[in-house]
């Protein structure tokens, strides 16, 4: 099979000829059909996450159709469709994964990280975390669900109710963010790079009130803040913009530094938090509320060949919406 793979941080993926692999107890095999492009993965491309195993197809936003299915497992049947998001594995022993905790497992293993993703034609996941996908959805457009989606989703849960919802960076997951905070009667600010009217102009057409640069203060006080872009100086930018007792959530898995800022404006029981990984619990809620909200993923797709201009592209912020794979 054709895969896409990182040989070492820093470098290119390299187009390379694979053997199919072979699904073992537990696992299914399944034929690719799109596979999201995550900001995960050029951290991991660019060598911010320090532990991915090498060489690794890289890939977590998986949409594909089971093509076999591995000893004991009883729950998915060849043709039908599935999701394989970045949960791999986890142990259920440890006292994370018993407290119902799973995305803190100490011995959790992530696709596309430590075990082989879906930029490839095919790969074998784990059955217990796969997911059947909605039938509203095309493959291509159900990809960033399983990501952008599935964590955008649990940090919008870690903001508690608050109505005046603040958004920094306005790419994937956002853009799947801010439907379901509408759906929720919530109102979104958007927060976007310097100059960067392309995202400004998309944050508008998904229905935000407000839209203005990082930096900037809105026009009245948040309730909470996601940030979604990987830099440090937005957490003191958030906490400036949310009101007292208001919960600031870092989304993504790497950030840059966290420049020092004075106590008075973590004062008033304001809340900085991250959000880590998922729990199967939280796909299962978030791919039964997304067809009814209904939220729309806005998607630009690329031939595999061509999986290193979708993440030169995003890491350049030049894509409106999700950059997704498609295997031919
Ligand atoms: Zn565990
Ligand atoms: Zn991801």
């Amino acid at each position: 099979m054709k895969a896409m793979i990182l040989d070492a941080p820093r470098r290119p993926l390299r187009l390379a000829d694979l053997p199919r692999p072979e699904p073992g107890p537990g696992q299914i095999l399944v034929k690719v059909k799109a596979c999201g492009v995550c900001r995960t993965d050029l951290h991991v491309v660019d060598g911010e996450l320090a532990e991915p195993k090498l060489p690794i197809v890289p890939g977590h936003e998986i949409v594909g159709v089971v093509e076999q299915t591995g000893r004991g497992v009883e729950w998915f049947e060849p043709g039908e469709r599935v999701g394989i998001p970045w949960l791999g594995y986890t142990c259920g022993r440890c006292r994370f994964c018993v407290a119902g905790r799973e995305n803190l497992c100490d011995n959790a293993r992530f696709t596309g990280y430590q075990i082989d993703g879906g930029y490839a034609e095919y790969t074998v996941a784990d059955a217990r975390y796969c997911f059947p996908i909605h039938g509203a959805y095309g493959d291509a457009e159900a990809g960033p669900l399983l990501c952008a989606g599935l964590i955008g989703y649990r940090s919008l849960r870690m903001t508690g109710d608050g109505e005046r919802l603040g958004i920094y960076g306005f790419g994937a997951a956002a853009h799947i963010v801010a439907q379901v905070a509408r759906h929720q009667g919530r109102r979104v600010f958007a927060f976007t790079r310097a100059g960067d009217v392309q995202a400004q102009e998309f944050a508008r057409d998904l229905g935000a009130v407000w839209v203005g640069e990082s930096e900037e203060k809105p026009p009245e006080e948040l309730d909470a803040a996601i940030i979604f872009a990987p830099v440090g100086p937005l957490i003191p930018a958030a906490l400036r913009a949310v009101s007292k007792g208001g919960v600031v959530v870092a989304g993504g898995i790497h950030m840059s530094d966290i420049p020092s800022f004075p106590y008075a404006i973590l004062w008033g029981e304001r809340v900085v938090r991250s959000v880590a990984n998922l729990t199967r619990a939280d796909a299962v809620e978030f791919l039964a509320l997304a067809p009814k909200v209904p939220v729309r993923t806005e998607i630009v797709t690329f031939p595999l060949a061509e999986a290193n201009e979708a993440l030169g592209r995003l890491r350049s912020g030049r894509l409106r919406g999700a950059a997704v794979l498609i295997p031919t």
